[in-house]
């Protein structure tokens, strides 16, 4: 198969304009460049991916199984497959590259089971969720063992919320319940309601139990929140399947952040354009990258507009409020799972406090980009430049 040319310079970026216009791929924050201009659409099983009409490629046409075991998989060159589903109600797209159609469809389809599987955790907006089931015992003074996933996420993101002094703060469920129920009445909650989260959200209110595996929430009400790095998280273990599965060159795509596997066969890493801040504006940040995490939080698509305030579904647990600056936070990690909680954290923190903290990660870096009036603030950690791989094409 002749894979995607690699894209660079202008060429790249107007493949990323006609991309961002694509209304399948408004809602994620990302766009995957070599993949854009190609996708055939939503399909039920794998596939493999048809390349652009600008490209030609010798990639077989006919379904997966048709293309078995005619010749040893090890001698044929590896194909693109594509899967898209939904899972925790975001657009998942998985994109992977084997020469054998069974072995990729067979490792796409447990990496999905497993994504599924840990919405079944971390859901909350499912009652029967693990985390909905534990916050039940909020206050009541029970110690609950948990899942394996539940305490590595929970545990992960105590770290997080101690490092950044509570501006992330798992726990922050009940002020983001409020938020919720404003964003459909778009009305302010009264100052009452929030006084009553407030007294329910503490990071230090979590207390572990690391010999049993168990946690005890201190505080009636308390509501943990995993919106912030479930997806990350979830990313990160469906990648792992993939590997397990012998399936190392994927890259998986759920709600706009995105975990990278091995580079395709044919190229030394994956391009990713991010978007730009302004509707209808072509990206101008591009990150060219392998085995990473790449995350981006902001008030794109969740925010709520009262009074002519725009609040968005990112809060500052110190008070309460929903973040009214209008800004993307894009971060790179060594996992999605950090790349997750990273920018939701740096979103709260602002550009000064949240990079000269990513700053302190060894292999992190961040994009801030803030719309201030009708221009676009730029704002890059020390290693932005390095670690997306790539040098920005034109300030905004
Ligand atoms: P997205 O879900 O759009 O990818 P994020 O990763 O930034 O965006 O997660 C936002 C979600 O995180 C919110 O919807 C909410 O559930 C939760 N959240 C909001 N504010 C905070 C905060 N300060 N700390 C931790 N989690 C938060
Ligand atoms: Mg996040």
């Amino acid at each position: 198969m002749r894979g995607f040319s690699f894209l660079t310079g202008t060429t790249l970026k107007k493949r990323c304009q006609h991309a961002v216009f694509d209304s399948r791929l408004l809602p994620a924050a990302f766009v995957i460049v070599p993949i854009m201009c190609c996708l055939p659409g939503p399909i039920a099983g794998a596939e493999p991916s048809r390349p652009s009409p600008s490209e030609t490629s010798t990639a077989p046409e006919h379904p997966a199984s048709q293309q078995l075991t005619l010749t040893p998989s090890a001698s044929r060159p590896p194909v693109r497959w594509l899967r898209e589903a939904e899972e925790m109600a975001a657009p998942l797209r998985i994109i992977c590259y084997h020469p054998d159609g069974v072995v990729a469809d067979r490792a796409m389809a447990r990496a999905i089971a497993r994504i599924h599987q840990l919405n079944a955790i971390f859901s909350d907006y499912d009652p029967t969720s693990e985390v909905r089931r534990l916050c039940e015992t909020a206050g009541t003074g029970k110690k609950v063992q948990v899942s394996d996933d539940l305490w590595q996420l929970l545990t992960f993101s105590l770290k997080i919320s101690e490092q950044t002094a509570g501006a992330f703060d798992v726990t922050i469920g009940p002020i983001v319940r409020l938020w919720r129920r404003a964003r459909m009445s778009r009305e302010m909650p009264p100052a009452y309601r929030f006084d009553e989260a407030r007294q329910a959200v503490g990071y230090q209110f979590v207390r572990l139990y690391p010999e049993d595996r168990a946690v005890e929430l201190l505080r009636p009400g308390m509501r943990l929140d995993f919106g912030a790095v479930a997806k990350g998280y979830a990313i990160d273990a469906a990648l792992k399947v993939m590997r397990q599965e012998g399936v190392p060159s994927a890259l998986i795509d759920l709600g706009g952040d995105l975990g990278l596997g091995e580079s395709p066969p044919d190229r030394g890493h994956w391009s990713v354009a991010v978007a730009a801040m302004k509707p209808g504006e072509p990206p101008s940040y591009f990150v060219r990258r392998a085995r990473c995490g790449i995350a981006t939080s902001g008030d794109r698509y969740r925010f709520v507009v009262i009074g002519g305030k725009r609040y968005s579904h990112i809060v500052d647990p110190r008070t309460g409020v929903g973040l009214t600056d209008q800004s993307e936070v894009t971060v790179i990690a060594p996992n999605a799972t950090l790349a997750d909680a990273l920018a939701t954290a740096v979103s709260v923190l602002g550009p000064e406090r949240g990079l000269a903290w990513v700053d302190t990660f060894p292999d992190a870096a961040a994009l801030y980009l803030r719309l201030v009036g009708d221009h676009t603030e730029v704002h890059t950690s020390k290693q932005w430049k390095e670690l997306s791989g790539e040098t920005p094409d034109a300030q905004p």
